[in-house]
């Protein structure tokens, strides 16, 4: 039996890039067998999608355009991204709704109702979540553990291109040493950028934990980790695995 019964997955829209495509399908379809091996071990999941492979309002910004409305544009990937992601579990029978932190209407989908997320999800469904939190100025992981509250997910599994937190950037740094688990507090302190303060704040006033890790790398990650097996980086009240 799974560890966790709900998972709430945060996908970076880069995730799903690759050279020379915004959306590469072969990550669809990544995607869609990671996913499947979740509900294949009865484990309900909802997914908070990113937009950073197509906009994001802090690059635009940067380029002269108004804050506010890049934050929109960006917003707007996410849900471009959504549809995608939705399509690629329709190609392979797996049911998903995509829900919005704004109404976008025309049959594209439905703003976030987090009842009916509930009740999707507690069908078996995938629940795939974009917009982030609806509004500027946040980030897609502050919108993940926001949803992660709504549902009432056990946990937040951020998956990124590193296989969990280290004290500094791997990439540039050699020695950089992995963390197994962090406190909240530690992580806040530590200004770590693997996520932002605001959605590590969140999660720890309603205790749902995070866990850091690479899920693409290998399609089995996510299950043996939620088969127990300890991965990645751990983030909770504590800084222990409990
Ligand atoms: N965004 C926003 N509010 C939110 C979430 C996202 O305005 O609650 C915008 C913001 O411009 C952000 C873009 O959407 O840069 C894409 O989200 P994010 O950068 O979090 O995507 P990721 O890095 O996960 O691909």
């Amino acid at each position: 039996m799974a560890i966790y019964s709900r998972i709430l997955l945060k996908l970076s829209g880069e995730a799903l890039a690759s050279e020379g495509n915004s959306i590469d399908p072969k990550t669809l379809d990544k995607v869609v067998s990671i996913v499947r091996s979740a509900l294949d071990l009865d484990v309900e999941v909802a997914i908070v999608i990113g937009g950073g492979n197509i906009f994001r309002g802090a690059s635009l910004a940067k380029v002269g355009m108004n804050r506010v409305t890049g934050d929109h544009i960006g917003m707007l990937a996410t849900v471009m991204n959504a549809l995608a992601i939705a399509d690629a579990f329709e190609r392979n029978q797996i049911a998903s709704t995509v829900m919005s932190g704004f109404p976008i209407g025309g049959g594209v989908c439905d703003p976030v109702d987090h009842n009916k997320a509930k009740e999707a999800l507690s069908q078996g469904k995938v629940v795939i979540f974009s917009a982030g939190t609806g509004s500027p100025c946040f980030t897609t992981d502050t919108g993940a553990a926001l949803r992660a509250i709504e549902v009432e997910a056990d946990v937040v599994f951020k998956a990124t291109k590193v296989d969990g937190i280290y004290c500094s950037d791997p990439a540039n740094n050699a020695n950089a040493v992995k963390y197994d688990t962090l406190s909240f507090n530690e992580a806040i302190e530590k200004n770590l950028a693997v996520m932002d303060t605001a959605a590590f704040a969140l999660c720890r006033e309603h205790n749902i934990n995070i866990c850091v890790f690479s899920m693409l790398d290998d399609i089995n990650t996510l299950s043996n980790i939620l088969n127990g097996r300890s991965v990645g980086t751990t983030v909770s009240q504590n800084g222990d695995l409990t």
